[in-house]
């Protein structure tokens, strides 16, 4: 091959009319008028000499040339002075603000987990070593190539921001700091050279002419040399271009691995010089060798012999460049103002933009070389990185739509940068307020997904490619970046930005609301299972943005109100088909309900509901705020329209029932894996909790009856609880019980599940603890059991370290291995045998273990619900599904039917579940009537239990025959814990005090005896504060929902009583 080479052209001298030593060289270019001029003129000559040798290069020899006669002079003439002394100089008196070592991929990294902003912020291992970090809670990753050390970045950490190495004023630094070590010369010839190189690296890196250079760079006589360059991609296999090249170039196995891996690596590669004509058809025969039906032909191109030496050494003077930063923060800063200089009467976006632009169409050895000299220049400078993140925002869509058609790795592209720029708080917010960034990356997205949408203008995903889908969501995951911290200080500017924001995202969730609709297949199994993964995926990708979003919609009252408007309005255009839909009439027990005709057995339905859970999850939060009585000032009573917001989350629960119950067997494993992921840790907190806190927000200010009549009505079980139904079809007793059991869970899930807070008074702590209880309560688990059961936020956290000590002892691994958390026993208490997070099998496996445990400790073996913690105010009226005609009359006919022989339309389980709302009921009255007089207390589980229905029998006796049923045994103990419940709340009722005397060994009342006066009287003091506080609110609520229901005569009928007035409604039953 040397041969070859060598026969290209004659090489010509070093021109003798140039200087011949680096120093004599520099005082040359000092004389010149116009160094750019010069400069291009000396590396035109010298260039193509050094780097001749481009297929078997001398790479020594090539260093020691370009040394000597291009760097050497350039930093003569920089500094004025021997440059090694200088250098030496300056290398004591710089130390850097920051570390900025970039990872190599494949190099250790390590994030605190209790100083770390996000978990993006990371340290290589040496500042780590020598950090505060290493004493603390860390993690270890392995870099995927292209960050760097954010050691020294005061805005990463929340406390130790520096190592030992690169803290300020370390001894010996303080001096001669690098803010200004430089003389003014320096500088005065920085501001000469820097704004040349910049630019000669540039214009040669996307040069794309193949045949001709730029005109300044044609001094030399022109050779006939080309060669023939293969490019990377990520599509051919190793094994096929090793084959491709093989058979176009008729080479060695050696040989075509040699060239193979080199492409692999650096991502260009010239395999054939010689004259033009050569190479071009060395270019076709590599193309045609590589093409087959599936893929296309490898990526070749034919250059000038001259054009490969000066893009080669513009990538040695980048990496120059790189190096003399490196000494100082002037230099760095020079540098970055030349990149950012638009040039006069040009077109032509500023030197780093235009590197930016060109990213996509550049090679891997090539980019990287180029981030690796935005790293050292603009990111280590946080006024430049400012401005460098301003250029990226303002090419932020072009950019990503390159990425998205690109076929490399992320990790090198442009496009990754984002999160070095996008997690800084100071930057996030200032992008957001000048240049509206959200926006930006929400219409990205907006502008590349509409080849997923459907003529009804929603995401369809069938027939995805993963690859291409994947590069969407690092768009996705910019998001997440941009919202990674919260705004402490909110300006006019910003909310406004954020609204719009907020907007724009609003008609993503547009796109996703009732996306990907299935119908229940009937006779035929489907044939193809549809696609479920990519729609799924997003979800799991956009839970913690959409929690975000939440969390900063709630940082003041006034936003966090334009925000539900803006969402409820969304809502509101998704549901036009829903209102405009047939009307039906439900009635039983006296109550009536005119609804929309719809059968989600029959109907399209989706699981995909984003912007109702968003609404939801906007609504805790002004809860929280305890602003839902300024609602109706921005959406008003007319337009609020609860029943339609409760209708989508509601149907998407009967759709898990119907599934639990088989009826849609025929539509394949797709929806069993949709509905698992709807209820699974990854996803739940936006599906699965927030539809069932819109129907808490629906049973809130519904009339009881009338939303107990809408669930029967979506359960298609108003048929069901008729009481003339008779079949003998056995699976459709099966069907009918199964779905009974699924709706009265989730009824107990909307009076009993208050652990959101917002929903009721809870700490996110208690939430937590909450949720580890209730795993224990299955067995003692592991530290990694535990956490992969519990929701990540967006820092990858879970909370579990700082309340697992609250709730558990750590066991020590005996010899078997892994040491198990195991839960205290003052925690057991806390058991919700029907929590809502536990899945069918958690729950009976709770079931037994705490069943086990009560008889080893020979207690009873009731597990009743333990007492939830109070509702918030805007959520206080759910309580009364309790005690409504409806309820009492669906738990009537559940024990009427145990007792009844012929009946086979009930279940154990559904008997337990009756017995815990009971309990709930109870529970709720027994609160009451410790906090307030008896008189105000008008809660009336028990007086409503206590009427006689249709067999004469009120609840308390029917409770007594199922006690004496001999296959009930088992809820026994149950049974006689709710009949003392009755007589406790009995008893409270007719002393109408405060002192319970009590011998219904509930251990919960005991604990009410222990009361010393001082201690009834602030409790008295502090109940009274609360009553009057909660009649407000009760008020407010009361206004609201009467509101409603005037403005909906149509959706109620008129003989409806006003809420407070159930009590004079015949409890008649049919
Ligand atoms: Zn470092
Ligand atoms: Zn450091
Ligand atoms: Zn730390």
């Amino acid at each position: 091959m040397a041969d070859e080479e060598a026969g290209g052209t004659e090489r010509m001298e070093i021109s003798a009319e140039l200087p011949q030593t680096p120093q004599r060289l520099a005082s040359w270019w000092d004389q010149q008028v116009d160094f750019y001029t010069a400069f291009l003129h000396h590396l035109a000559q010298l260039v193509p000499e050094i780097y001749f040798a481009e297929m078997d290069p001398d790479l020594e020899k090539q260093e020691e040339s370009v040394q000597m006669s291009i760097f050497t002079p350039l930093e003569w003439y920089l500094f004025g002075e021997d440059p090694d002394i200088c250098l030496e100089k300056l290398k004591h008196s710089g130390a850097f603000q920051l570390c900025g070592r970039v990872f190599k991929s494949g190099e250790t990294t390590y994030s605190c987990r209790d100083c770390a902003i996000d978990p993006t912020c990371v340290l290589c291992m040496d500042c780590f070593q020598d950090s505060v970090h290493k004493n603390h809670r860390y993690k270890m990753h392995t870099s995927t190539g292209g960050g760097f050390c954010d050691c020294g970045d005061t805005e990463a950490w929340k406390t130790g921001p520096f190592c030992v190495n690169h803290e300020p004023g370390r001894a010996g630094t303080i001096k001669e700091n690098s803010r200004c070590p430089l003389n003014e010369e320096v500088i005065v010839q920085a501001r000469k050279i820097f704004p040349s190189v910049i630019k000669y690296v540039v214009e040669m890196t996307i040069w794309e002419e193949e045949k001709e250079l730029p005109p300044e760079l044609q001094i030399r006589e022109k050779n006939e040399r080309y060669y023939c360059v293969l490019f990377n991609d990520e599509h051919h296999s190793y094994d096929h271009v090793i084959y491709s090249l093989q058979r176009a170039l008729d080479c060695e196995l050696a040989e075509a691995q040699l060239h193979t891996t080199a492409i692999d690596k650096e991502g260009r590669r010239a395999v054939k010089a010689g004259a033009y004509a050569a190479c071009q058809e060395a270019k076709e025969d590599i193309k045609s060798h590589s093409e087959n039906v599936s893929q296309h032909p490898l990526h070749v191109e034919v250059l000038h012999s001259e054009i490969m030496a000066h893009q080669k050494f513009a990538l040695r003077l980048g990496s120059w460049m790189n190096k003399i930063m490196s000494y100082s923060s002037d230099f760095r800063q020079i540098f970055c103002q030349a990149c950012l200089r638009e040039e006069p009467d040009s077109e032509n976006p500023c030197l780093i933009s235009r590197l930016m632009l060109w990213d996509a169409k550049l090679y891997k050895g090539a980019r990287k070389i180029l981030h690796e000299l935005i790293f050292s220049s603009f990111f280590m400078e946080m006024e430049y990185k400012k401005l460098f993140a301003m250029e990226f925002v303002k090419y932020y869509k072009q950019l990503q739509k390159e990425y998205i058609s690109d076929d490399h790795d992320r990790s090198i592209s442009i496009t990754a940068l984002s999160v070095q720029m996008f997690t800084v708080p100071t930057l996030a917010r200032h992008l957001i307020e000048e240049q509206n960034v959200i926006s930006v990356i929400t219409e990205t997205l907006l502008e590349v997904l509409p080849e997923y949408l459907d003529r009804n203008n929603k995401f369809n995903f069938q027939g995805y490619s993963q690859d291409k889908l994947g590069r969407v969501y690092a768009v996705i995951c910019d998001l997440k970046y941009i919202l990674i911290s919260k705004p402490t200080i909110w300006t006019e500017r910003l909310r406004m930005q954020f609204l719009e924001g907020f907007r724009s995202f609003l008609k993503i969730l547009t796109c996703m609301q009732g996306m990907e609709e299935i119908r229940r297949q009937v006779g035929q199994h489907i044939e193809v299972d549809p696609d479920w993964e990519a729609a799924i995926a997003i979800q799991m990708q956009l839970k913690n943005i959409l929690l975000m979003f939440q969390e900063w919609c709630a940082c003041d009252e006034e936003l966090l109100l334009v925000a539900y408007k803006e969402c409820h309005k969304a809502v509101m255009r998704c549901s036009t088909s829903f209102i405009s839909s047939s009307k039906t009439v439900v009635q039983s027990c006296g109550h009536s309900l005119e609804t929309k005709s719809y059968r989600v057995s029959e109907d399209l339905v989706s699981i995909h509901l984003p912007l109702s859970r968003t609404l939801a999850g906007l609504h805790v939060r002004l809860s929280r705020l305890g602003a839902v009585s300024r609602l109706h000032e921005f959406v008003s009573f007319e337009d609020f329209q609860v029943e339609v917001l409760v209708e989508y989350p509601l149907r998407c629960l009967v759709l898990v029932a119907q599934v639990v119950a088989e009826m849609w067997r025929r539509n394949g494993l797709s929806l069993i894996s949709q509905v698992f992921y709807y209820q699974d840790v990854k996803c739940r907190e936006e599906m699965y909790d927030k539809d069932i806190i819109m129907l808490q927000i629906g049973a809130s200010l519904m009339d009881p009856n009338k939303f107990l009549l809408l669930v029967l009505q979506r359960y298609e079980l108003a048929e069901a609880f008729n009481k003339t139904i008779s079949t003998k079809d056995q699976d459709l007793i099966k069907q009918y019980n199964t779905l009974i059991e699924e709706m009265l869970q989730v009824l107990i899930y909307i009076v009993g599940e208050r652990y959101v807070p917002g929903v009721g008074n809870v700490t996110k702590e208690e939430v937590t603890m909450r949720e580890i209880i209730h795993l224990l309560c299955i067995e003692p688990m592991p530290h990694s059991a535990i956490a992969k059961n519990l929701p990540e936020n967006e820092n990858n956290e879970t909370g579990l370290e700082n309340v697992i000590n609250k709730v558990a002892t750590f066991k020590k691994p005996g010899v078997s291995g892994h040491g198990v958390y195991e839960l205290k026993d003052e925690s057991l208490k806390d058991f919700n045998m029907y929590f809502y997070h536990y899945s069918k099998t958690q729950h009976s496996k709770a079931e037994h273990m705490q069943k086990k445990r009560r008889k080893q400790e020979n207690k009873d073996e009731a597990l009743p619900p333990p007492p939830p913690p109070e509702f918030c105010p805007a959520f206080s009226k759910v309580i009364n599904l309790l005690n409504c005609d409806i309820m009492m009359y669906i738990l009537r006919t559940v024990f009427e039917r145990a007792i009844d022989t012929d009946s086979n339309l009930w279940t154990e389980g559904m008997l337990q579940m009756a017995f815990h709302i009971l309990a709930l009921g109870l529970l709720e009255e027994k609160q009451q009537l410790q906090k307030a007089p008896e008189e105000e207390v008008t809660f009336d589980f028990y007086h409503k239990a206590s009427r006689l229905g249709s067999s004469a029998m009120n609840i308390q006796m029917l409770l007594e025959k199922l006690k004496g049923i001999p296959q009930l045994e088992g809820q026994k103990d149950m049974i006689t814990w709710i009949l003392q419940m009755f007589d406790t709340v009995k008893r409270l009722r007719e002393k109408s005090c405060l002192i319970v005397a009590t011998t219904s060994g509930s251990e919960s009342i005991k604990n009410d005896e222990i009361t010393h006066d001082k201690e009834k009287a602030e409790r008295k003091r502090k109940a009274e504060a609360a009553r009057l506080h909660r009649q407000k609110i009760m008020a407010q609520m009361s206004a609201l929902q009467k509101n409603f229901i005037e403005t909906h005569k149509l959706m109620y009928d008129n003989t409806s009583e006003m809420p407070g007035k159930e009590d004079s409604i015949m409890e008649e039953e049919r």
